[in-house]
């Protein structure tokens, strides 16, 4: 028995926060953040846990890109 495959596509990207397949998101330097995780950080208070996360996957996002872009420079 074959399971019919419905609305799955290689669009599909995972989130960063939660770390599951989503069609819709924001894009932060190539990564997905989907858009429920993005309501709960935008509603969730600076000591919450969500936002904490939020923040660390945002730094770890931020670092890579700042890694990245440097050797850029280094190449120029
Ligand atoms: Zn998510």
């Amino acid at each position: 028995m074959v399971e019919p495959v419905k609305n799955v596509s290689l669009a599909l990207s995972e989130c960063i926060i939660c770390h599951k397949p989503k069609e819709e998101g924001i894009r932060i330097f190539g990564q997905m953040i989907c858009l429920d995780c993005e309501r709960e950080i935008v509603h969730a208070d600076v000591g919450d846990e969500a936002y904490s996360r939020y923040v660390e996957e945002m730094k770890r996002i931020w670092l890579s890109a700042l890694s990245l872009s440097h050797s850029i420079d280094e190449m120029n």
